[in-house]
């Protein structure tokens, strides 16, 4: 049964079978609602995302895979109360794109796609440069000048080839959206299939905490699409009746570069111009979301909501999660940031089931942690 796809900006349907990453119109696509699953149809002897492969919108088993999802769930004490924290940071890349990347790749390789290129700050390029080095794909990959070293080192020893662009982010994705011609450009931000991977995150939680969905999920948000995944595999999940109640979608932002939480603040549906600065949480300084107004509709159909969290509030953050055993990059610590926020202003009572998502590991960012916390030079 093939996909379809559906264009919010004009309407237009398209069967997914073929590589595309936009409508004709210049919007982003989305898949049409899921069919979801039910438990019974979960195969429970694959440790991997895979164990969901009946929700999933693709023709056959995956073509590719590296052992990515069902990664692990622990609980942490913060502020006084136990919080789940969900360890995406020990996928096979080291973030949460592994997710979005596998199932967006094995549906790429289903229709016949050739080389392929990507825009990236750093983990989405990791992650697609390693899968497509997996599935045998040649992969170039836009990078800003200034992107993290050992993001670029990761992309580079997976064989692709890493053009570095001057400027700004905008700059980046420009010279990726220049090369459309030449081969195709999977992107993370645009392709709808890569939110058809992160909504396994809602399965995983749902069936971790024993077939139960949390009150509140805190992720770490830049374009939204572990928020809109979530959103899709909630979904899915209350269509098929498995679940009731839906959990409070929480996104997290950094102050300094705050598109989504500005948006919220005014209340407005759609992007609203802010001054961007720089911050040290990297992954998630988006300037100008694909999907703004869908992010912000999944945020308030959830009862959630979109927080920003000051810079200086970081590397106390990154430093509580390293005590607990939880090494993670900065745009990570924004979660535990917003945690304490949450927890201490009576957002989230420390008596509900909360889960905070850890995006990235910290092996990523070793300089940067260096800096934030003051670690000294061996020898
Ligand atoms: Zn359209």
């Amino acid at each position: 049964m093939t996909a379809i796809y559906h264009c919010p900006a004009c309407g237009k349907t398209v069967p997914a079978d073929r590589p595309i990453w936009r409508c004709d119109c210049g919007g982003p696509l989305d898949l049409t609602p899921g069919q979801g699953l039910v438990r019974g149809d979960i195969d429970f002897g694959e440790a991997s995302l895979w164990r969901y492969r009946a929700a999933l919108a693709l023709d056959g088993p995956p073509r590719v895979s590296l052992g990515e999802g069902w990664t692990p769930l622990v609980i942490r004490r913060w502020e006084g109360a136990a919080i789940h924290f969900k360890l995406e940071s020990q996928m096979p890349t080291g973030s949460f794109k592994d997710r979005g990347t596998a199932v967006m790749l094995n549906h790429l390789l289903e229709v016949g796609v050739g080389p392929i290129h990507e825009d990236s700050s750093g983990n989405a390029g990791s992650s697609i440069a390693t899968y497509a080095a997996a599935a045998g794909l040649p992969c170039r990959i836009y990078v800003p000048e200034t992107a993290p070293r050992g993001k670029v080192v990761q992309i580079a020893a997976s064989g692709a080839e890493v053009r570095a662009i001057p400027g700004t982010r905008q700059a980046v994705t420009d010279a990726a959206l220049a090369a459309a011609g030449e081969s195709f450009y999977a992107s993370h931000n645009w392709h709808p299939y890569f939110i058809e991977g992160t909504k396994t995150l809602a399965y995983e939680l749902w069936e971790q905490l024993g077939f139960r969905v949390p009150d509140n999920i805190l992720v770490p948000t830049g374009y939204g699409s572990n928020i809109l995944g979530l959103d899709r595999g909630f979904d899915e999940l209350t269509q098929r009746g498995e679940i009731a109640n839906r959990p409070r979608l929480f996104a997290v932002q950094a102050e300094n570069c705050a598109a989504l939480a500005a948006a919220w603040a005014a209340g407005a549906a759609g992007y609203v111009p802010f001054a961007a600065r720089p911050t040290v949480a990297d992954g998630i300084a988006t300037v100008k979301p694909v999907r703004t107004e869908a992010v912000l509709a999944a945020l308030r159909r959830s009862g959630g909501g979109a927080v920003a969290v000051p810079e200086a509030d970081i590397a106390p953050a990154l430093a509580a999660l390293g005590r607990a055993g939880l090494f993670v990059e900065p745009t990570a610590a924004t979660a535990g940031a917003a945690l304490t926020r949450l927890l201490c202003d009576g957002t989230i009572g420390s008596n509900e089931t909360t889960v905070a998502v850890l995006t990235g590991h910290g092996l990523k960012a070793t300089d940067k942690i260096a800096d934030l916390l003051g670690v000294p030079a061996a020898g």
